[in-house]
């Protein structure tokens, strides 16, 4: 069965009676007019509707846990969301950990990830009651059993293992290859669990992480990946008496951003999960942990697209065509951070005749920032409506205030009604952590 992440667009996207795209019952062009532009839309029906697929996927599997990757998009209101559905939240900064604490998020049904928690952020965790700690390296064992032991308090923690499996994404959100910042390398584990065997007393040490990258549409990196840890947990018990009985698979299942990408259905992935499971359990002859999934992009990806209102152009002379738009690579950084494609259209004219070979630019100062690259469009008229799908992960989350542009706003969409959920930064919240040293004044 196909699942939500294998459309480009949001299950509910299509054309009204006005001739305009709509999405959740609402008129994009409308809610370009009400809102303003630049313009993040989340269709809550397309979040549901991956959420409800995770869970059929796995339904036969009761040992497997949900945790969403708040990074990908997170606000109170997603987190509301993600409690209502039952999902724990993976958590990678103190930022993160404020904001599901301050939406009342059940604080034991979260992780906190991270290659370089500090100090401060570590305190705080600790202090806001969360879940697990997924422990990245040595010197955050140290830290985090000082933290602990002054706190007279005891401390779940996995360990967070690079399994050394490449998976075909780009390199820079490839994870768990062997040359990565992240995690214990496979030849460090043993030392880690001595030291917390012997010395960090105040650890409980209870399973394995691995998280081996994003965007990933292949089957096989999820076998091999329950492959390598399954023998780790196998060779602890063999090696120290130590049963781990939890298992971080990590996110990484991909969305279609484009025609070309071909992502694996949730009931796919689902599928070879289990029969990995049920395999390397047998094969390693240990019980089955309790299963963790993190995914991020494949929950919140599909349901957001961005609005942008069309406004310069420049017909280079026998060369390009670009078309400039109200934002760029500060509401969308991943064209000029990964060279990332989209599929676009035009809100207020979808079924224009595809006859023009246009480049979409942001209005950043930046030659690099270029939103679309030569794609094929109708031609656009100043003031249309641009819209960009599949913008709802690492979009909003990697926003900047490059060019002091404000931060957009962004729409939460159902059944013809439409709330915000992050308002639009105004000057004043742009400019209210500066400070003019006195004598400067
Ligand atoms: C980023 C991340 C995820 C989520 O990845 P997606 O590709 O968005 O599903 C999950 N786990 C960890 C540890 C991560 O760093």
């Amino acid at each position: 069965m196909k699942t939500s992440n294998q459309n480009i667009k949001p299950i509910t996207t299509k054309i009204n009676s006005n001739g305009n795209i709509e999405i959740g019952g609402c008129d994009l062009v409308e809610l370009a007019n009400k809102y303003g532009t630049p313009l993040y839309v989340f269709d809550e029906a397309t979040i549901r509707s991956v959420i409800k697929s995770y869970k059929d996927a796995f339904k036969d599997f009761p040992k497997v846990n949900m945790m969403y990757a708040a990074k990908a998009f997170m606000t109170r209101a997603i987190c509301k969301i993600m409690q209502e559905e039952a999902f724990g939240l993976d958590l990678c900064s103190g930022g993160e950990i404020y904001t599901a604490k301050s939406a009342g998020f059940d604080m034991s049904k979260t992780l906190f990830n991270g290659n370089n928690k500090s100090y401060d952020e570590l305190c705080f965790a600790l202090e806001c009651g969360i879940g697990t700690i997924s422990a990245d390296n040595f010197f955050e064992l140290a830290l985090l059993n000082d933290i602990a032991k002054s706190n007279r308090q005891n401390i779940r923690i996995l360990l967070r293992i690079t399994p050394g499996i490449e998976c075909h994404t780009h390199e820079y959100i490839q994870t768990g290859h062997l040359d990565s910042k992240f995690g214990f390398d496979l030849t460090q584990i043993n030392a880690a669990v001595e030291l917390i065997k012997d010395e960090y007393k105040n650890l409980n040490l209870v399973g394995l992480h691995a998280h081996t990258g994003s965007q990933i549409f292949e089957k096989q990196v999820y076998s091999d990946e329950i492959g390598v840890i399954f023998k780790e947990i196998r060779r602890i018990k063999d090696k120290y008496g130590i049963d781990l009985h939890e298992v971080n698979l990590g996110g990484g299942l991909g969305i279609k951003y484009t025609e070309a990408d071909k992502p694996i259905s949730i009931y796919e992935m689902a599928q070879t999960v289990t029969e990995a499971l049920e395999k390397y359990s047998k094969k390693y002859d240990i019980e089955t942990p309790v299963i963790f999934i993190e995914p991020g992009r494949s929950i919140i990806g599909t349901s957001g697209v961005t609005l942008y209102t069309a406004g310069s152009s420049k017909q280079v002379p026998n060369g390009r065509l670009y078309q400039a738009l109200d934002g760029g690579m500060s509401d969308n950084a991943r064209p000029s951070l990964y060279g990332a494609k989209y599929t676009v259209e035009i809100a207020n004219n979808p079924n224009g005749v595809c006859d023009k070979k246009v480049t979409l630019a942001g209005k950043h100062c930046e030659s690099g920032d270029i939103l679309a690259k030569d794609i094929i469009l109708p031609e656009i008229e100043e003031g249309d409506t641009v819209c960009f799908y599949d913008t709802g992960a690492y979009g909003y989350s990697m926003s900047s205030n490059y060019n002091r542009l404000l931060k957009p706003a962004a729409v939460l969409v159902n059944n013809g009604k439409s709330d915000i959920i992050i308002n639009r930064q105004t000057y004043e919240q742009l400019t209210e952590s500066d400070v003019i040293p006195d004598r400067l004044n």
